[in-house]
């Protein structure tokens, strides 16, 4: 039986369709998963829904897209690293990934993705990094998030105690994995290609990888140049890296570039020539010192019309995971680090976190705007606090004002998953103090502690 849901009275719909309209007063029609109508509210009075929500005061926006999060395993410790290890804290990262059982990977996926929801975040892309996917296909169902997911693989010895597989093991699990998980849970979830890194993976599990994704018509997402290298601009290696994916026949449009960070202008010309997609991660990039700012060339990519969205990274180098402040980040770190305000205007950013993300990563047919056929993915922000006013420019007040507090209600695909600020299908405190008592447990368990530089007493 199908069910039709009417959002009514919204002070302002930030829609990111082709026109880019803003509906003062405006009304959604849903059915079932899908957007009907996205009108003035007077237009849609007298139109009768199975289900009614009251939107007054609210200003909705397109579901928020996270392009690059590894979902499965911070949580369990998060805020243990000190702030001075930069890359080094990777090895013990991954030793304490390596001993979670799938119940605990469960419990720590399910505690993500309540708090991405939570501030608006619907889509997310986990590259690779949950080994149980099994168990946590139970926690995008129970959530009702929308995710790609994957294996991450390398085929040559790294410094990350990441698993090293043959290469014909890589590719196997390559294409196992893309076979049993694309498409489960009615289309939401999506499975791709994840080598590692270029640095990790050989020529041939690179070329296979990608010969895999053609023949599944899937994607592929591979950590790139995920540091600027010190000094001035990008490296050698960081320019042979992206001439070496594109010589090989990696690079296209079914390819996104996460991090991107020590590319140089010519590698910009040859990401776009080949139609390849990138995501950026702000929140992590500055905490890691990476000189985004000055160096990493977003406003280059959009000028030759490369899609481009936004990540955060894992909830244990960025620590922050929110969409919205990456969003703020985007809007204002090259205003500063290129002294010119014209740089990502506040518009630019939203469609960072919404159509330009999904269009990242291939999604745009269903999600980044709020437009009649696409899926209904949305978050309805409470403009009755403080920090929404006042209110003339929702954009401005959305980008540089608000952030994830404000978010009320969440739909994804039709389903309301949160609901005056709550998660709707867990129990969030329960969760949060499981999740506590198992990360004690994986610190006991692997050894790994890194005391408070002050005195804990
Ligand atoms: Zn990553």
């Amino acid at each position: 039986m199908s069910q039709t849901t009417k959002i009514e009275n919204a002070a302002f719909i930030i829609t990111v369709d082709p026109e880019r309209r803003i509906l003062k007063d405006g009304s959604l029609l849903i059915k079932d998963d899908r957007i009907t109508q996205v009108a003035k509210s007077d237009d849609l009075q007298d139109t009768p829904a199975d289900r009614i929500i009251d939107a007054t005061d609210m200003v909705i926006t397109p579901g928020f897209l996270n392009g690059h999060m590894h979902i499965s395993y911070a949580h369990a410790t998060r805020g243990i690293f000190p702030d001075d290890l930069g890359p080094a804290y990777y090895p013990y990262l991954f030793s304490i990934q390596s001993i979670m059982t799938p119940e605990e990977e469960y419990n720590t996926s399910l505690l993500a993705l309540t708090e991405l929801l939570k501030y608006g975040t619907t889509t997310i892309v986990d590259p690779g990094s949950t080994k149980h996917l099994g168990a946590c296909l139970e926690a995008y169902r129970e959530s009702g998030c929308r995710i790609i997911v994957g294996q991450q693989v390398t085929d040559r010895p790294n410094p990350w105690n990441l698993p090293v597989y043959s290469t014909e093991e890589a590719l196997k699990l390559t294409g196992d994995t893309i076979e049993r998980w694309d498409g489960e849970l009615s289309g939401r979830v999506g499975a791709w290609a994840m080598p590692f890194a270029p640095e990790y993976c050989s020529d041939e599990l690179l070329v296979g990888a990608k010969r895999i994704v053609d023949e599944h018509s899937t994607g592929l997402t591979i950590h790139h140049s995920q540091t600027v290298p010190a000094g001035e601009g990008a490296s050698e290696l960081d320019v042979s890296s992206t001439q070496k994916l594109a010589d090989l026949g990696v690079l296209g449009p079914n390819v996104t570039l996460a991090h991107a960070l020590g590319i140089s202008e010519h590698d910009v010309e040859i990401i776009a020539e080949f139609g390849a997609r990138v995501i950026m991660c702000p929140t992590a990039a500055i905490k890691g010192g990476s000189g985004m700012t000055s160096t990493a060339l977003l406003p280059e990519l959009l000028e030759a019309g490369v899609p481009v969205g936004l990540g955060t990274d894992a909830g244990n180098n960025s620590n922050l995971v929110e969409s919205m402040r990456a969003m703020y980040l985007a809007a204002v770190l090259y205003k500063d680090g290129r002294r010119d305000v014209s740089k990502i205007p506040a518009e630019t950013a939203v469609e960072l976190a919404t159509l330009r993300c999904a269009q990242a990563l291939g999604l745009d047919g269903d999600v980044g705007s709020l437009e009649e056929g696409k899926k209904a993915d949305l978050v309805m922000f409470d403009t009755r606090r403080a920090e929404w006013r006042t209110l003339f420019n929702p954009i401005n007040n959305l980008v540089y004002n608000a952030d994830g507090r404000s978010v009320h209600t969440v739909m994804v695909d039709g389903r309301v998953v949160v609901e005056d600020h709550k998660p709707t299908f867990v129990d969030e405190w329960e969760l949060i103090q499981k999740v506590q008592s198992l990360g004690e447990d994986l610190l006991e368990r692997s050894g790994v502690s890194f005391p408070s530089r002050w005195p804990v007493v």
